[in-house]
C-alpha cells in the first residue's frame, strides 16, 4: 500500500475502535440508569442491615447479604477471603456538657473509634483550647495537665477539594489524644471534620500508638455547632469546666471476610483488574455513602459487565474489603495473598468518596498510563466526567502498588460529603439514585477500557 492509503486505513481503524468505545459507553450508562441494581442493593444493605462497623453482627451480615448477590450474577467464581479484625463497640450513647457560672449546657459528642472508655461516672476537668497539635509544645505541660485539650481547628472552607480540606485538619483526630497525654491531659475533644454548622459529632479512627492501655485518655468529637458554642464560652470565661462521660471498649480480634468475585478473562485470564469499595463502616449511621455506595456501585459493575453483553479479555475482580475504617485489615490481607498466589494485577479501581455525581478518576500511574488514560477523556464528554488528574487511589487497594499496576479512584463531588461522613446522617435517604448509577456507570466504562486496551507496560531496560 502506499503511503497514503496506509494513513487512511490506520485512521479508519482508529475511527471504528472510537465507535465501538463510543457504542459501549453509551450502553452502559443507559443500562445503569435504566436497569442499574446497585440502589437496590444500597437500600437492603442501609435499612436492612444498617451500619457495619468491623468486628460486629451487622458486618457478618453484610458479608453473607453481597455474596449471595454476587452469586446471583451467575459469575464464575464467588467466595470468602477470611481477615482478622479489630472489633470496638461505642456502648451506651456518650453524654457531655459545658459546666459555665449559670449552669450545665448539653452538647453532642461522640467517641472516636478506638478511644477508651472515661472512667465510669465520666470525667469533668477544666479544658483548654487549642488550633493543633502543634499549640501543644507553645502551651506545655504548665497550661495542659489535669486538663482536657479541645482541639478547634475548622476545615478550611476555600478549598474545592473537601478531602484537602480534611487532610488539613484530620490530625488533631487521629494523633489529637497521644500527643495531649504526653503533656498531662486527661481527655480530648475535637471539633468533627464537617464544613457544615450542625448537631452531628463525626466519629472515625484515632490511635494511641504504643501508649500502655492505662496511660490512655478518652477522645471525643463534638459537633461543629457544640465547637463554636465551646469556644465562645471560654473566650467569656477560660475557667469553665467541660464534663463527658463514654463507655466504649475494645475486645479481642474476630474472624471477618473480603467478598470476592471474578469474571475470568477470556484472553488473559491471568491479568487481574478489580473494582471494590469497603463493607464496613462507622456506627453511628449506616453507612450509604461510606462506603455502601462505593460497595455497590463495584458489584454493579460486573453486572453491567455481564448485561451489556461484553466479554471481558482479562479477569475482572469485584472486591469488597473489611474493616477500612479501623485498621485496613482487607486492603492488607487482599495484597498479602495476591503476592503469596504471584496473582498480577495490572489495573484495581476503588469507589470511596461518596454516592454523589461522579465528575472522574485520579490516578496512581506511571506518565505512559496517564497519557494512555487522557486519550480516553473525550469519551466520557456526553455524561460529564472531565476530571481526569494525577493523586491518590483508594486505601484499599493502596497496598498492591507496584511499579506496574494503575491505581485509581472515583472522585464524585465532594462538597456535601463531609456533611454525613462518619456521622449519623449518612443515611440511605442522602443518596440520590442517578448519582450512585452514574457513578456505576462511570466506573464500569473505564474498566472496559482497561480491558480492552491493557496497560502500558514499562519498558525494560536492555543491558
Ligand atoms: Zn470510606
Amino acid at each position: 500500500m502506499k503511503k497514503l492509503s496506509i494513513l487512511l486505513y490506520l485512521s479508519a481503524c482508529i475511527g471504528f475502535a472510537q465507535n465501538a468505545d463510543e457504542k459501549q459507553l453509551k450502553s452502559v450508562y443507559s443500562t445503569s440508569l435504566i436497569n442499574g441494581q446497585s440502589y437496590a442493593w444500597l437500600d437492603h444493605l442501609s435499612n436492612n442491615i444498617g451500619g457495619r462497623l468491623s468486628g460486629s453482627t451487622n458486618a457478618a451480615k453484610a458479608v453473607q447479604y453481597t455474596k449471595s448477590e454476587l452469586e446471583k450474577l451467575g459469575l464464575d467464581n464467588v467466595w470468602l477471603q477470611e481477615v482478622m479484625v479489630p472489633k470496638w463497640e461505642r456502648g451506651k450513647a456518650e453524654e457531655a456538657y459545658i459546666l459555665t457560672n449559670s449552669g450545665k449546657i448539653t452538647v453532642p459528642i461522640c467517641a472516636l473509634g478506638g478511644s477508651v472508655a472515661t472512667k465510669s461516672g465520666g470525667i469533668v476537668a477544666e479544658i483548654i483550647e487549642v488550633k493543633g497539635i502543634e499549640d501543644l509544645k507553645a502551651l506545655g505541660e504548665g497550661k495542659i495537665k489535669g486538663k482536657i485539650v479541645f482541639y478547634n481547628r475548622p476545615m478550611q472552607p476555600d478549598l474545592i477539594s473537601t478531602f484537602e480540606a480534611y487532610g488539613g485538619c484530620v490530625d488533631q483526630r487521629y494523633a489529637g489524644a497521644k500527643e495531649a497525654l504526653k503533656f498531662g491531659a486527661v481527655g480530648v475533644v475535637v471539633r468533627s471534620m464537617n464544613l457544615r454548622l450542625d448537631d452531628y459529632p463525626h466519629t472515625g479512627s484515632m490511635g494511641y500508638e504504643d501508649v500502655a492501655v492505662e496511660d490512655r485518655i478518652p477522645a471525643a468529637a463534638i459537633s461543629t455547632n457544640g465547637a463554636e458554642l465551646l469556644s465562645k464560652q471560654l473566650q467569656k470565661d477560660s475557667k469553665i469546666k467541660f464534663g463527658f462521660t463514654m463507655h466504649c471498649k475494645q475486645y479481642d480480634d474476630v474472624l471477618s471476610h473480603n467478598v470476592i468475585g471474578e469474571i475470568r478473562g477470556s484472553e488473559f485470564p491471568n491479568e487481574i483488574i478489580i473494582v471494590g469499595g469497603h463493607l464496613d463502616s462507622w456506627d453511628l449511621g449506616d453507612g450509604s455513602h461510606d462506603d455502601g455506595a462505593g460497595v455497590v456501585q463495584s458489584m454493579d459493575v460486573l453486572r453491567l459487565i455481564k448485561e451489556t453483553g461484553y466479554t471481558p479479555k482479562r479477569t475482572i475482580r469485584v472486591v469488597l474489603f473489611m474493616n477500612e475504617e479501623n485498621g485496613l485489615r482487607g486492603g492488607r490481607k487482599y495484597a498479602e495473598i495476591a503476592k503469596e498466589k504471584g496473582e498480577k494485577h495490572v489495573f484495581a479501581l476503588e469507589s470511596d468518596a461518596g454516592g454523589f455525581t461522579p465528575r472522574g478518576f485520579s490516578f496512581d500511574c506511571s506518565p505512559e498510563n496517564f497519557a494512555q488514560v487522557e486519550s480516553w477523556k473525550a469519551l466520557f464528554k456526553p455524561y460529564l466526567i472531565h476530571y481526569f488528574e494525577k493523586g491518590g487511589s483508594g486505601a484499599d487497594i493502596g497496598p498492591l502498588k507496584d511499579d506496574q499496576i494503575v491505581l485509581a479512584g472515583l472522585r464524585p463531588d465532594s462538597q456535601r460529603y463531609f456533611d454525613h461522613h462518619h456521622a449519623a446522617n449518612d443515611t440511605f435517604d442522602a443518596v440520590n439514585k442517578r448519582e450512585l448509577e452514574l457513578g456505576a456507570a462511570t466506573m464500569t466504562s473505564l474498566v472496559y477500557l482497561f480491558d480492552k486496551y491493557g496497560t502500558v507496560k514499562k519498558k525494560k531496560i536492555k543491558g
